[in-house]
C-alpha cells in the first residue's frame, strides 16, 4: 500500500465507487476506502444501494410480483398451476446471491482500472492526510491530493419506536425476514416503506401502513398518488394516514404499537414491524474538528454546485450532501467531481433527476407536477394517455395507470412526464433524454415508436398535449 494518492475516495457506494473508478480511467492514481462488512461477514463494495438497498429491495419485488403473478393472475391467462407456494428462504437466497455477484462485481472493476481498494474506516484529517484503520485496529496515515466523501446515509431511528432483534426492524432487518408475518407494520408510507410492505403484502401479509402526513406521495402527481394509493389498498396495504406512532414495544410473540390519528389514540398489534421512516447523513467518525469541511443545519455535508465542500480539493457526493437520496444522483456527482479532478468541466443537471416507486405498478416522474408548476405560476400544457388504451398493456394484462406529459405552454418544451403504471421505471429515461436534450412534446409526437409498447402511451400523451392523441379523445380540441 502506497501512502500517497492523487485521489482517495471514502466509501465505497455508487457515489463513491463510481468517482474512484472514473478517477482511475481518467489516470489518478486513485485509492477507496469502505468499511462495510456484509452479511457474509467479509468487507463488501457497493454500500447500502447494493448490500441493503436498491438491489436487494428489487430482488424481493421482483420474486414477490412473479408469485402476486402466479398466484392471482395466471389463471386470467389460462394458465393452470397446482397450489402455488413460497420458499421464503430461497427466495432471500437467491436476493443475496444477486447482492454477492454485484457487490464482487465492483470489487473486479476497481482492480481492472487500477482502484486500491482498502477496508476500513476513513477519517479526513486537516490538510487532506486521511486516517485509515484496517479491520484489525492498524491506524496508517495517507495523504492525497484530492478528497471525495462518500459516506452515504443510515436509517433514522425513532424513539417511540427502538428497533429490537427480529420484531421491530429497519429496512435491512426487513429483506431478511424467514418467513411471512401474518401481520406487519410498516411506519411511513415512503418510498421504502411503500416498497418493503408491497414485498410482504404480496407474500400474503396483513400489512397496515401508518403514516403521520395527511397526503399520501406528497411529492408525487396528485391524480398518480390517489390512484396509486387505491391500487396499493386493493393489494392489502392498508394505509392509515395522519396516523402517527407514539410508541412500540416488542412482546416476543408481536408488536404492540400505538398511534395518534383524528379519532384520538389508537392501538394495533401485528407480528413485526418495520421503522421506514426516512434516511439521514451518515457522518460519524469521518471528519477530524480541523479539516475544513462543514455540515449545514440539516447534518449534510455542505457543498456547493459542484459538490466541492468548505475545504479546498475536498468533496462530497451522494446521499452524505443535499439532493434527493438516490443512486444514481450520487453516482452523477461521483462521475462529475472525478472529471472536474482531471480537468473537464461537467455538471449535475438537478432538475432531470428521475424519481422511481417500484411498487407494481410502478409509479416514476421526472420533472415538476402539475400542482408544483401551479404553485409557481407557470402556464403549461398537459397531455394523458391510460393503459387500458394501449395494445401491449392489454395483451400483457397490466393496463393499470397512465402517462401524464406536462409541457411549457408558450414553448412546448417538456417540463414533466409522470407514469404510473407496468415498467414506468423504464419509461421514464425517455422524458429524461427528452428533456435533457431541450425536446418539445411535438418532437416526441414526430418520433416514430415500435408498435406494440407500453412506449407508446408516452407518445400519445404526448401528442395530446397538442390535442393530437390518435388512439383516444383529445381533451384539447385543435
Ligand atoms: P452508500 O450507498 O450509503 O455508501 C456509503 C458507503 O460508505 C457505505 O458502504 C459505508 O459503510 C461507507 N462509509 C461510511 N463512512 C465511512 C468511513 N468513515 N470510512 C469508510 N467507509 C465509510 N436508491 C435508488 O436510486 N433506487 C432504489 O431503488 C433505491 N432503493 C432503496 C431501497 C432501500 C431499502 C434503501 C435503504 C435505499 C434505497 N435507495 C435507492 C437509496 C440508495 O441506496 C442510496 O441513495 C445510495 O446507496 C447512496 O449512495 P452513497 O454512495 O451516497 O452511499
Ligand atoms: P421517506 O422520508 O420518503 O422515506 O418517508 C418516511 C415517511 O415516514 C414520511 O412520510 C414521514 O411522514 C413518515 N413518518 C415519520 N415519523 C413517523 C411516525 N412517528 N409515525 C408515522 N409516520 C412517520
Amino acid at each position: 500500500m502506497s501512502d500517497s494518492y492523487d485521489v482517495i475516495v471514502i466509501g465505497a457506494g455508487p457515489a463513491g465507487y463510481a468517482a474512484a473508478i472514473r478517477c482511475a480511467q481518467l489516470g489518478l492514481n486513485t485509492a477507496c476506502i469502505d468499511k462495510e462488512i456484509g452479511k457474509d461477514g467479509k468487507p463488501t463494495l457497493g454500500g447500502t444501494c447494493l448490500n441493503w438497498g436498491c438491489i436487494p429491495s428489487k430482488a424481493l419485488l421482483d420474486a414477490s410480483h412473479k408469485y402476486m403473478e402466479a398466484t392471482e393472475h395466471f389463471e386470467e391467462l389460462g394458465i393452470k398451476t397446482g397450489k402455488v407456494s413460497m420458499d421464503v428462504k430461497k427466495m432471500i437466497a437467491r436476493k443475496d446471491e444477486v447482492v454477492a455477484g454485484l457487490t464482487g462485481g465492483i470489487g473486479g472493476l476497481f482492480k481492472g482500472n487500477g482502484v486500491t481498494q482498502l477496508s476500513g474506516h476513513g477519517k479526513l484529517l486537516a490538510g487532506r492526510k486521511v486516517q485509515y484503520t484496517d479491520h484489525n485496529g492498524k491506524a496508517s496515515e495517507l495523504a492525497a491530493e484530492h478528497v471525495i466523501l462518500a459516506p452515504g446515509s443510515v436509517p433514522v431511528n425513532i424513539p417511540p419506536a427502538p428497533l429490537s432483534g427480529t420484531q421491530i426492524v429497519d429496512s435491512t432487518g426487513a429483506l431478511d425476514f424467514d418467513s411471512v408475518p401474518k401481520t406487519l407494520g410498516v411506519i411511513g408510507a415512503g418510498v421504502i416503506g411503500l416498497e418493503l410492505g408491497s414485498v410482504w403484502a404480496r407474500l400474503g401479509s396483513k400489512v397496515v401502513v401508518l403514516e403521520a402526513l395527511d397526503e399520501f406521495l406528497p411529492m408525487a402527481d396528485k391524480r398518480i398518488a390517489r390512484d396509486a394509493k387505491k391500487v396499493l389498498e386493493g393489494q392489502g396495504l392498508d394505509i392509515r394516514l395522519g396516523a402517527r406512532v407514539t410508541g412500540a414495544e416488542a412482546t416476543g410473540s408481536g408488536v404492540n404499537v400505538t398511534f395518534d390519528d383524528k379519532d384520538g389514540a389508537q392501538k394495533l398489534t401485528v407480528d413485526r414491524l418495520i421503522v421506514a421512516v426516512g434516511r439521514r447523513p451518515y457522518t460519524e467518525g469521518l471528519l477530524a474538528p480541523d479539516c475544513g469541511v462543514n455540515l449545514d443545519e440539516r447534518g449534510y455535508l455542505f457543498v456547493n454546485e459542484y459538490c466541492a465542500t468548505d475545504a479546498p480539493k475536498v468533496y462530497a457526493v451522494g446521499d452524505v450532501v443535499r439532493g434527493p437520496m438516490l443512486a444514481h444522483k450520487g453516482s452523477e456527482e461521483g462521475v462529475m467531481v472525478a472529471e472536474r479532478i482531471a480537468g473537464h468541466k461537467p455538471m449535475v443537471n438537478y432538475d432531470c433527476i428521475p424519481n422511481v416507486i417500484y411498487t407494481h405498478p410502478e409509479i416514476a416522474w421526472v420533472g415538476k407536477t402539475e400542482e408544483q408548476l401551479k404553485a409557481d405560476g407557470e402556464e403549461f400544457n398537459v397531455g394523458t394517455f391510460p393503459f387500458a388504451a394501449s395494445g401491449r398493456a392489454l395483451a400483457a394484462n397490466d393496463t393499470t395507470g397512465m402517462v401524464k406529459v406536462i409541457a411549457d405552454a408558450k414553448t412546448d418544451r417538456i417540463i414533466g412526464m409522470h407514469v404510473f403504471g407496468p415498467q414506468a421505471s423504464e419509461m421514464i429515461a425517455q422524458a429524461v433524454i427528452g428533456m435533457e436534450f431541450d425536446a418539445s412534446a411535438e418532437d416526441f409526437g414526430l418520433t416514430m415508436f415500435a408498435h406494440p409498447t407500453l412506449s407508446e402511451a408516452v407518445r400519445e400523451a404526448a401528442l395530446g398535449v397538442g390535442g393530437n392523441a390518435i388512439h383516444m379523445m383529445n381533451r384539447k380540441k385543435r
